[in-house]
């Protein structure tokens, strides 16, 4: 199997990380700005890095990225480039092209001509994140769907010493325990029926409100 390729227009703080993190993960990447620098910066982290102006149509098509299976378009403060390269992107045939918008309105024009994605990276960060706080907890969770998510939740007091067989999370919150974290070490071969101690952090899969509630427990 061939590895999977992507374009990133545009390199600043988001561009950049997208790019990286495709790359480190051994994804074929191009990126493209028309800034000397930020191309300079990249070229040793990335596949290919071209420096060009992504609304000059011509240098869009001799990119060679009709193949590719995604594109990101990370071009947040510059609308009219933003736009023009998704409609290329996608006239281009590329199945798939995620888009950054500045604003609801930014989002609203992607859509319409064709991002098969829109993100507001730093008001969902902001958000994640303040719900994080409002949880009392700083452990991860990964949201599944808008009703599902995986979160890590710290062993409650009243579990100390019970195996999972005894607890029956399952039964008692509808939530299955998929790992178990003790000193920072995750194991999931969890056995159900070894102990479980206060300071473990279980990784459980489960309704939102559910996980919530028994991460503030806690307090
Ligand atoms: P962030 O908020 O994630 O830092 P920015 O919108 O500030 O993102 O960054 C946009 C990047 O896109 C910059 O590196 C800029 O040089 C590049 N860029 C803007 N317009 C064009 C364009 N027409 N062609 C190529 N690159 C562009």
């Amino acid at each position: 199997m061939t590895n999977k390729e992507f374009v990133v227009f545009g390199l600043g703080r988001f561009g950049k990380s997208v790019a990286t993190t495709l790359a480190d993960s051994g994804c074929e990447v191009l990126v493209v700005d028309d800034n000397e620098d930020k191309i300079q910066e990249m070229a040793d982290i990335v596949t290919y890095a071209v420096k060009a102006n992504v609304t000059d149509v011509d240098t869009m098509e001799t990119l060679g990225i009709s193949n590719f299976d995604g594109a990101i378009v990370a071009i947040g403060e510059n609308l009219e480039a933003s736009v023009m390269v998704t409609i290329l992107a996608k006239e281009l045939g590329i199945p798939y092209v995620l888009a950054k918008a500045q604003n609801d309105l930014h989002a609203k024009i992607l859509k319409k001509v064709g991002a098969d994605m829109v993100v507001f990276p730093e008001k969902e960060t902001g958000i994640r994140i303040a719900n994080k706080l409002l949880l009392g907890n700083f452990f991860d969770a990964v949201e599944l769907s808008s009703t599902f998510s995986m979160m890590e939740i710290e062993a409650l007091t009243e579990w100390n010493g019970h195996s999972l067989r005894e607890l029956n999370l399952r039964a008692k919150y509808k939530v299955n325990v998929i790992g178990i974290k003790k000193n920072g070490v995750l194991d999931i071969n969890t056995d159900a029926d070894s102990p479980v101690s206060k300071n473990d952090i279980l990784v459980m899969i489960g309704k939102n409100e559910t996980l919530n509630k028994l991460a503030s427990m806690h307090s």
